[in-house]
């Protein structure tokens, strides 16, 4: 057994045991016990949404308890005002939220740094306020006597039977997100946080994407609301209140922000742990107040401090540990996707013209032009600091021109996105490589075959993009193969040494089936050995018809590899020509000596 197969036997007997516990629970618990666990379900949903939101997509919030309230007035008002029943309630309560929070997400979440956090606060504290001093939801004194909610013929009012509505709500949340997570929709999710410019290289809609998770945390919030109002049958303002959102987010980092499970962990840690403080603190202080909350502040600290990633990855570690990354299909499992047409050989391909960009005063690029035809390979060279990366940075739309064009077989691409410029068949490396560290090789490659895929987020959550999903992963497996990381398919990204996460990055562009590769210091940190059989790699692709631009700083390597070279110095084209040509211009020569005679 690998060890990514043992970690995925491991996490099903976790997962089995769980739910054994969730089934026994209710048989063997005293009603305070249920009613403590009810709240824990309801906790972990909006926990869910917070890991999804911002343990993984890296955006935080401390306003999720808003969507919570709206979920539950929604439901409250409707069937206490209207007799509009529990089911409509649900369904109004969600596109309700859906509303509001495509409004504030369309605000605030392209808001970078701490911006987000902040305006999460005050959008927190707006909604709180509108709660207690809204006419129609009774001020501050909330709303009684919400109906419970009868579902074919079975009235749901007791806390045992809440109980089985409120989990079995909690688990399908908490698989829908781990289907989310495992497909090629939470590929592009898991890249959010710290790999957004790499993911819209390979097609990703990074600001829809951010938008889709909003929403969905937020649905789970607005869905907890409406299951808490017809399990409690009461609602008031101060189950809402900011510091209510805080504890939200405790409750994610705790657990272990960037795993699904971490929200039962951390919902279970914090809620028993305040019901706990809430029994004896008032012992000690001989009079009643909220001193949980000072308590409970207090113990975050040295928990933070010693356990950075929630306690979700310790007990993991404490099970046997191990990735549960997804299995590699097996070779001729899937049909093989769709390969892109090519132009012929010898067909204009990319035809950079006067291109120029600065960085404040500096001349990154100057008034840099060159033509590329389709099948050469086209080596792009020049010291350090030249403006090579940036040449590929421009090319791929990762930066704005400031002035110049850039044509991609006829058409203009230096004013669109780089997401759109890869839809047209550019792929590329980076020169800092550009992986998801955490995640497997073959998930990291697979991303590169984003565009190649058409399916999103719902079905992703349900499991109906099996077929699509095993031809990518197929896909980036034989990317790997061909670059000779078969043996690292399972591994985490991070894990593998410098060099090989280059290889890992090539593979990762080959999956998008480009018709141009743009590689920027590929065999940086290769051995002899391992930059031979790259060189034979990318020959061989030029056979196969691909077009390579490379920039490299091994000279051996490039000179018996490129047709052509193009060297910069200073940001501008020095000279152009064949490697034996630029082997003996002067100039070339002068600019890689600095002008030693
Ligand atoms: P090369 O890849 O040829 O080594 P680069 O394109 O990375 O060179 O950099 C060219 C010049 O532009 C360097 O002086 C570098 O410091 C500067 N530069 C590159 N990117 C940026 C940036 N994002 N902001 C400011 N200066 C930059
Ligand atoms: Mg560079």
């Amino acid at each position: 057994m690998t060890p990514a197969e043992g970690g995925r036997a491991r996490a099903r007997v976790a997962f089995y045991a769980f739910l054994a516990l969730l089934v026994a629970a209710p048989l063997a618990l005293p009603e305070f016990y249920v009613t403590l666990m009810n709240f824990i379900g309801l906790a972990a949903l909006v926990t869910l949404g917070l890991v999804l939101l911002t343990g993984i997509a890296g955006l935080m919030s401390f306003g999720q308890q808003v969507f919570v309230g709206l979920g539950a007035y929604t439901t409250a008002v409707l069937a206490t005002r209207y007799g509009v029943s529990p089911w409509l309630g649900l369904g109004a309560g969600l596109a309700l939220t859906a509303l509001v929070a495509l409004a504030l997400g369309l605000i605030t979440v392209r808001l970078s740094g701490h911006y987000l956090p902040l305006s999460t606060i005050a959008w927190g504290i707006a909604l709180y306020f509108l709660f207690g001093n809204l006419e129609i939801l009774n001020k501050h004194d909330g709303i009684q006597d919400i109906p419970a909610v009868v579902l074919a013929g079975w009235k749901i009012d007791t806390g045992r039977e809440s109980y089985v509505l409120i989990w079995v709500a909690t688990l399908a949340a908490l698989l829908a997100a781990r289907n989310l997570l495992d497909s090629r929709a939470g590929r592009a999710v898991r890249a959010l946080r710290f790999r957004a410019t790499m993911a819209e290289s390979f097609g990703v809609d990074t600001a829809r994407l951010k938008l889709v998770v909003f929403l969905y945390a937020a649905l789970l919030a607005a869905l907890s609301g409406w299951l808490y109002a017809h399990f409690l049958r009461f609602v008031s303002p101060g189950a809402f209140a900011v510091h209510i959102g805080i504890e939200y987010l405790f409750m994610a980092v705790v657990g272990g922000a960037s795993q699904v499970w971490g929200a039962v962990v951390g919902a279970s840690l914090l809620t028993l742990l305040k019901e706990w403080l809430k029994d004896i603190l008032p012992k000690f202080f001989a009079q009643s107040g909220n001193y949980e909350v000072i308590v409970f502040g207090l113990l975050m600290l040295p928990l933070l401090h010693r356990a950075r990633d929630g306690l979700m990855p310790l007990l993991a570690r404490l099970g046997g540990g191990g990735s549960a990354a997804p299995a590699p299909p097996a070779p001729g499992a899937a049909r093989a996707l769709q390969a892109r047409e090519r132009p012929p050989a010898g067909v204009g391909l990319l035809d950079v013209s006067a291109l120029g960009k600065n960085f404040g005063g500096l001349a990154a690029v100057r008034d840099l032009s060159f033509e590329m035809r389709c099948g050469e390979i086209l080596g792009l060279i020049g010291p350090n600091g030249a403006g090579k990366s940036t040449v590929f940075n421009l090319v791929t739309g990762v930066l704005p021109a400031d002035g110049g064009e850039v044509r991609f077989r006829g058409e203009r691409i230096d004013a669109l996105a780089s997401r759109e410029i890869a839809r047209r068949g550019l792929a590329r490396t980076f020169q800092h490589v550009n992986l998801v560290g955490a995640m497997s090789v073959l998930e990291n490659v697979a991303i590169g075959a984003h565009l190649r895929g058409t399916q999103g987020t719902v079905a992703a959550m349900l499991r109906r993009e099996r077929g699509e999903e095993l031809r990518l992963l197929a896909e980036a497996a034989r990317a790997l193969e061909r670059v000779g990381l078969a043996a690292h398919l399972a591994d985490a990204a991070g894990s593998l040494p410098l060099g090989q996460q280059r290889l890992a990055e090539i593979a990762r562009a080959l999956a998008a089936d480009p018709v141009l590769l743009l590689l920027d210091e590929p065999a940086a940190g290769l051995r002899l050995q391992e930059k031979r059989a790259l060189a034979g790699l990318l020959r061989g692709l030029r056979a196969e018809g691909m077009s390579i631009l490379l920039v490299e700083h091994d000279m051996d390597f490039v000179m018996g590899l490129v047709d052509r070279l193009v060297v910069m110095d200073f940001g501008e084209k020095i000279a152009e020509g064949l490697p034996a040509e630029i082997q003996q211009n002067p100039a070339v020569i002068e600019a890689y000596l600095g002008g030693i005679e």
